[in-house]
């Protein structure tokens, strides 16, 4: 069996084990030889708490998971997210559309649209991705350190959990949806920040700039695609008269 190989969630110096089972059933908490505090108090707590923990952007709860943890459920969460962020533009896209054909032909092709609005939301998640590491790739250089891809995704993923109360904010639909919307992304966007700073062990300024970064790369390209399918709708309709 491998060796797991755990980290301090207070100092993020390496351990060797969390806790430590004695032959007469008693299980003994492992004390961080530098900072003298247990390596990962989370291992007694409840998941409720360590996801409200996690929830207030708590770095502990942030460094118990991606380091202590083995969770890998970052890709099933992320096609869920990308599901939920689809749903809410098709549903926009559906409130937006007024149509007075009571045929309505075509009703069987708007679920296209759903899958159009998840493989732009892909596109738009994976843009992020290359522009936090388009910020963080040239500061390895600069550090000395290597950057490793794998757990940074991993922990990009795992941070973007936010979307999900997409759903509910689009069923519970009301005049301040619009502000949820936005809220949610700003909490997505400050776990991102979180996650990095974690899994990097650098800077919250390094970690802000990085989140800058993709955020603003994935502005310009969904902004590019907007005009352009603007563009084509400008130009397509021509075609059919
Ligand atoms: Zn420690």
């Amino acid at each position: 069996m491998a060796k797991l190989a755990f980290k301090c969630i207070e100092c993020t110096e390496d351990a060797s084990e969390l806790h430590r089972d004695y032959s007469n059933g008693i299980l003994k908490i492992t004390i961080c030889k530098s900072c003298a505090k247990p390596v990962d108090k989370y291992i007694e707590y409840d998941p409720v708490i360590i996801l409200i923990d996690a929830i207030l952007c708590k770095i502990q709860a942030f460094r118990h998971i991606l380091f202590n943890t083995e969770i890998n459920i970052h890709w099933k969460l992320c096609i869920f997210c990308l599901l939920c962020e689809a749903y809410l533009r098709w549903s926009q896209l559906q409130g937006s559309e007024v149509t007075s054909d009571p045929a309505d032909i075509i009703r069987y092709t708007k679920e296209w649209d759903f899958y159009g609005m998840f493989a732009l939301a892909a596109l738009e998640l994976a843009v992020y991705c290359v522009g936090v590491l388009a910020v963080l790739w040239p500061v390895q250089w600069l550090y000395g350190c290597s950057l490793n891809l794998a757990p940074l995704l991993k922990a990009l993923l795992l941070s973007c959990y936010g979307k999900v109360l997409l759903i509910p904010a689009v069923i519970w639909e009301h005049d301040y949806s619009p502000l949820c919307f936005r809220l949610i992304r700003l909490f997505v966007l400050t776990s991102n920040t979180q996650a990095i700073r974690v899994i990097l062990n650098c800077s919250r300024r390094l970690s802000v700039l990085a989140v800058f970064g993709g955020l603003l790369l994935e502005t310009c390209v969904s902004d590019s695609l907007h005009k352009l399918q603007l563009n084509s709708h400008d130009y397509l309709p021509d075609l059919y008269t």
